[in-house]
C-alpha cells in the first residue's frame, strides 16, 4: 500500500456505497427492491435452503412486478475487472473498489441479462452496469445475485462452507427495502465521502488528477507560481476534509 498520493494518481476512490437497484429515478413507492420477496428465489447473506451450507450475497427483486431487464448499478466507484458469461452463473460483472481509507472490497453482480461495462474500465457508483437477468440458460427467476467480497476471488468462485463466507464475505446491505438503514457493508459506508463535501460524482476524476498532476508537479520544481500554489492549497484541503 502506498501513501495516499501514490494510490490517487492510479485509483478512482470508493467515495460511499449505494443499493445496486433503483436509481433509476422511478416515482417513489412505484417500484420497490428487496430481498427474499416472497415466492420468488430468493436468498439473504449466509442464509440458503438448498444443498450449500450458506448464501454469500444477497439476492433483489423488484416487488410487486416483473423486474426482468430492470437496470443494476454500481455500488460505488472503482474498477471493473470482470464483465462476461460463466457457467450456470450466466452473465457476471465485479468491481474492484478502493475506499478513501485504504481499505479495499470487490463487488460482484450476476445472472445479469445484460452488461453494460467492459473489463478494465473505471466507473463511477450509480453508473449502470447491465440489467437484471435470468443466469444461464434461464434457469433461474429473475434476480439480482449481489455480494460485496472482503477478498479478491474469481468472478464465479462459490464458498463451500459458512466459515468461507464469514472470512471472505460481508453482508452486503441486510436491508429489506429500499429505503431501510440497517447494518451490512452498503449502510455502513453510505453517505460518507465526497458528496459531503459538495462534490458531484463527474467532479471526482478531474479532482483527483489536478491534485496530483500539480503534486508530482511540485516534487519537480521549486518554482510555482502563487496563485498555483493558492490553488493546490485549496484542493489539498478538500481532500484533507474528505479523508478526515
Ligand atoms: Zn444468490
Amino acid at each position: 500500500m502506498g501513501s495516499f498520493v501514490e494510490n490517487a494518481w492510479a485509483v478512482l476512490y470508493a467515495d460511499g456505497y449505494v443499493y445496486p437497484l433503483g436509481h433509476s429515478g422511478q416515482p417513489a413507492g412505484a417500484r420497490v427492491y428487496v430481498i427474499n420477496a416472497g415466492d420468488r428465489l430468493s436468498k439473504e447473506y449466509l442464509k440458503y435452503g438448498g444443498v450449500w451450507p450458506g448464501h454469500p450475497g444477497e439476492d433483489w427483486n423488484r416487488s410487486p412486478g416483473d423486474d426482468f431487464n430492470d437496470p443494476v448499478y454500481a455500488v460505488a466507484s472503482g474498477t471493473v475487472i470482470d464483465a462476461g458469461w460463466y457457467p450456470v452463473w450466466g452473465n457476471i460483472v465485479q468491481i474492484e473498489h478502493t475506499n478513501l481509507d485504504g481499505t479495499m472490497c470487490w463487488s460482484m453482480y450476476a445472472h445479469l441479462n445484460i452488461i453494460s461495462v467492459e473489463k478494465g474500465q473505471e466507473i463511477y457508483k450509480k453508473t449502470q452496469i447491465g440489467t437484471i437477468g435470468k443466469g444461464a440458460g434461464n434457469r433461474y427467476a429473475p434476480h439480482l445475485h449481489l455480494e460485496i467480497r472482503k477478498v479478491r476471488l474469481a468472478a464465479d468462485y462459490w464458498p463451500r462452507t459458512i466459515d468461507d463466507i464469514k472470512k471472505n464475505y460481508y453482508d452486503p446491505s441486510d436491508a429489506t427495502t429500499d429505503e431501510d438503514p440497517s447494518a451490512g457493508y452498503i449502510n455502513s459506508h453510505r453517505g460518507t465521502g465526497l458528496e459531503e463535501i459538495g462534490l458531484v460524482p463527474s467532479q471526482y476524476k478531474p479532482v483527483f488528477d489536478i491534485f496530483n498532476f500539480f503534486t508530482k508537479a511540485a516534487e519537480k520544481t521549486e518554482k510555482i507560481p502563487t496563485q498555483t500554489m493558492n490553488f493546490l492549497t485549496n484542493v489539498t484541503d478538500i481532500f484533507q476534509k474528505a479523508l478526515e
